[in-house]
């Protein structure tokens, strides 16, 4: 469920139409619901009711700091994956004991920035990054919690390029060697063993491969335990994926996915922390465009929308699907006719979708592409020279810009010309 709807026969994010704001603004631009955000996130949260928990969001989906501090101002932790998202996270408020760090190739510099401004845990991914962490703890005179990423081998069914949980995917230990690794953990002074931690993939719209992965981790709490280690704390993750059109049978919600969670993993007594990304921000976004042209093709029409690849990459990258919208109702029974929905950019691979039927537009109507609110400004890109997209935060009736549009001056000045030219 989303905050934006038609009303009188215009489209708002919440109580803004959204037509004003592109009037503010101009295109293209994503839009954020505050309502929505929140909403996602207290599903998160109150699923795990009942059990010690923490959400942390992961916010690489969408990291931009009105967001970070809509959320954590609700009570989110954070979980990051460079030292720029722990910087983010701190300027948006979130406080060190409420963010993880993920990822395969933390660097030392990244740890001295955790271990020195605050940090609940270091999601380990290997031993080579065990020994660098260590070195780097022992030199702040400090120890670092940690997890360790397993892999436990397990088919996600989610499109290959975000699946993460198979053994011959770059993340984690391979579960089979966890127990080695980890009496390795304990025997380094600057390390402390809090936990175990699992993420299998993204937009995952089964819970079976969650279950399977999260029976595997019980299994592995049981056997740890029993050589010495204290595990108190098991992270499982984000992955549950979002409907991205309305035709399709619904993913699994919040609520039984936290039932699930607490079946397979409750009996442990661990603290439980989860990583949403995708479904607290996805469909918590828009992005808006402007039709630039309609052009006439060999048995197709081509809309050739002002917002391209670079804004959106996800059809290009993942082949993904957004239903697009126009910005203007539809009147009911308008007949619908076919289109290629493409960019400006010159690529093929700047199509956001092929033989789309859409109510019949013009140059200059606005369209929406819904469900663009996770992985869509964060990978966006100034590729062809396009600034980046600016975003919006819609709360009730008020819309505030959270990141301006860079200027073209500000983008080429960038640039620096060596002394020899
Ligand atoms: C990307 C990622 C997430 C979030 O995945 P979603 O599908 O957006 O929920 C969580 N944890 C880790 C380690 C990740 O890499």
């Amino acid at each position: 469920m989303d905050h934006f709807l038609y009303r009188d026969g215009a489209l708002y994010a919440e109580d803004v139409p959204v037509a004003e704001i592109a009037a503010a603004v101009g295109t293209p631009f994503y839009v954020y619901s505050t309502a929505t955000l929140l909403r996602h996130y207290r599903l998160f949260d109150e699923a795990l009711d009942g059990v010690p928990h923490l959400v942390c969001y992961a916010m690489k989906a969408a990291g931009n700091l009105a967001i970070l501090k809509t959320l954590a101002e609700a009570g989110a932790g954070m979980d990051v994956v460079s030292q720029g998202e722990y910087l983010r996270a701190r300027a948006a408020g979130v406080p060190g004991e409420k963010i993880v760090f993920s990822g395969v190739g933390k660097t030392a510099e990244e740890m001295r920035t955790a271990l020195t401004g605050g940090i609940r845990q270091f999601n380990v991914e290997s031993e080579p990054e065990m020994e660098l962490l260590n070195a780097v703890a022992l030199s702040l005179g400090t120890v670092a919690p940690i997890t360790i990423r397993v892999n436990p081998d397990v088919d996600a069914k989610t499109h290959a390029k975000i699946a993460t949980g198979k053994s011959e995917n770059k993340f984690g230990i391979p579960i089979s060697r966890a127990r080695a690794v980890y009496a390795h953990a304990a025997r380094l002074p600057g390390l402390k063993v809090v936990g175990i931690d699992v993420h299998i993939g993204s937009q995952l719209t089964d819970l079976a491969p969650f279950e399977q992965a999260y029976a595997k981790v019980a299994e592995l709490t049981e056997a740890l335990r029993a050589d010495g280690h204290g595990i108190d704390r098991l992270d499982l993750g984000g992955g549950l994926g979002i409907p991205y059109t309305r035709s399709n049978v619904a993913p699994p919600l919040p609520t039984d996915y936290g039932a699930m969670i607490k079946r397979t993993l409750g009996h442990l007594g661990c603290e439980i922390e989860i990583e949403p990304g995708r479904l607290i921000a996805g469909n918590a976004g828009l992005l808006v465009s402007s039709v630039i042209f309609v052009k006439s093709g060999e048995g197709r029409d081509f809309l050739i929308l002002d917002a391209a690849m670079n804004d959106l990459i996800r059809p290009a990258m993942y082949d993904a699907h957004h239903d697009i919208i126009p910005v203007v109702e539809p009147a009911p029974g308008t007949e619908q006719r076919p289109y290629d929905v493409v960019g400006p950019v010159c690529e093929t691979g700047d199509t956001f979708a092929r033989g789309r039927d859409l109510p019949p537009v013009k140059s200059g109507d606005l369209v929406a592409f819904r469900s663009a609110g996770a992985y869509g400004a964060a990978m966006a890109s100034e590729y062809n020279a396009r600034p980046l997209v600016p975003e919006v935060l819609v709360k009730g009736d008020q819309f505030a810009v959270i990141r301006r549009r860079p200027t073209f001056d500000e983008m080429i000045n960038r640039d620096s010309l060596p002394s020899w030219l």
